[in-house]
């Protein structure tokens, strides 16, 4: 058992900073008060507290690839089966692959975050080979997996519904890429199985204008039109929404990621965030591929308070960004499968402790805080 003591505390969803002191025991929050003090005392001296991050979208596998094929156009990049990114993970060993995959979980351990959420290619045995490399790592992957018989314009759906079956008995939810690489009769399946399974359907969307506009041309529906009709749980990018694509999504009950950096690196554009936050819409970020990015949040957040003002000439409220990486996702409905917990009695303990160098306690971590910076990390598998 211990006490954080004299730290400002960004408590509940709402992030509302208290000083007050946090008793922690077993991995659970037992008390949060001003005189609350029991077990070894951590005077922080004025640190902010902060849950921890959530990576709300990242591809870990190609954490073999790192910086590989910059300059190249998405597709050229990522698109099934004939990508960069595809050709070097066929060709990896499963050892190269862990080993990988351990850095970049370690990486994100010590840059504060708790949760990721993986769109893990590979079938059964990808999922597999995430699950032996995070064994051992204090970090929850909430894994997405796929299916080589997703693919094609004439898929043989009894086998995609036992693929899809199969992997959901192992990972969280099914992630195909895009729309341009399944049928709608794939899509359906995909999202119907998920949601009987109570598990995650996730896929890219609107990441660039031509894949919006192909599919405008070929199905007279957008990306995003097309998500939100499939009811899939989770939709990644939203960076080319068109004509009333936010407005539906609004009304949708999809989470929503977007993932600047990633965007920006292959240059498809800048997601339309103050607009979705307007909207009433809660979003994840997320850092994508670790082929294009480090996978450390506070970068993320530090690009995306700056990118938001050279686009769209006005600010992102800090709170509502840092909301982003932290407590969006608790409350909304995939978070049973995901658990993340915000900072509260009775809760998981899941924090960490950064220095304060200004009085703004949002700004101080989405624009000051470095890695190095973080006193103490608190969640269930760390204690002190
Ligand atoms: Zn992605």
């Amino acid at each position: 058992m211990f006490t954080i003591s004299n730290g400002i505390i960004l408590k509940g969803n709402n992030l509302v900073p208290t000083k007050e002191n946090i008793v922690v025991d077993d991995g659970k929050i037992i008390e949060i008060g001003k005189e609350s003090k029991e077990g070894k005392i951590i005077d922080v001296d004025g640190a902010i507290v902060c849950p921890s991050f959530i990576n709300g979208h990242i591809h870990i596998g190609d954490s073999i690839i790192k910086d590989e094929g910059y300059g190249l156009s998405l597709s050229e990049m990522v698109k099934p089966p004939n990508g960069v990114k595809h050709r070097a993970l066929a060709d990896a060993s499963d050892d190269e692959m862990i080993e990988a995959m351990k850095s970049s979980m370690w990486e994100m351990v010590n840059s504060g975050t708790t949760h990721f959420i993986d769109y893990r290619e590979g079938g059964i045995k990808g999922v597999e080979l995430l699950k032996k490399a995070s064994e051992d790592i204090p970090i929850k992957p909430i894994i997405l997996g796929r299916d080589n018989s997703f693919y094609g314009d004439n898929p043989d759906l009894g086998k995609v519904k036992i693929a899809i079956r199969k992997i959901l008995k192992i990972a969280d939810g099914i992630a195909p890429s895009g729309f341009g690489e399944i049928t709608d009769e794939v899509a359906q399946l995909i999202s119907s199985q998920c949601a009987k399974a109570g598990k995650i359907s996730s896929i890219h969307v609107a990441e660039s204008e031509a894949n919006q506009i192909e599919s405008l041309n070929n199905f007279r529906i957008s990306e995003i039109g097309k998500g939100v009709k499939n009811n899939f749980s989770q939709l990644v990018h939203i960076t080319n929404p068109k004509a009333n694509d936010l407005e539906l999504l609004g009304k949708s009950n999809s989470n929503v990621v977007v993932c600047p950096r990633a965007n920006a690196t292959l240059n498809v554009g800048v997601a339309p965030l103050k607009k979705i936050i307007d909207l009433g819409i809660k979003p994840l970020l997320g850092t994508d591929n670790v082929m294009l990015n480090s996978p450390n949040m506070f970068r993320e957040l530090e690009f995306t308070l700056k990118i938001m003002s050279v686009c769209y000439k006005s600010y992102i409220n800090p709170l509502e960004l840092l909301k982003m990486a932290t407590t969006n996702i608790c409350g909304f409905n995939i978070n049973d499968i995901i658990q993340k917990s915000v900072i509260d009695t009775d809760n998981s303990a899941e924090f960490f402790v950064v220095k304060s160098f200004s009085k703004n306690p949002y700004l101080n971590i989405c624009n000051r805080v470095e890695t190095k910076n973080i006193l103490y990390t608190i969640n269930k598998k760390i204690d002190i």
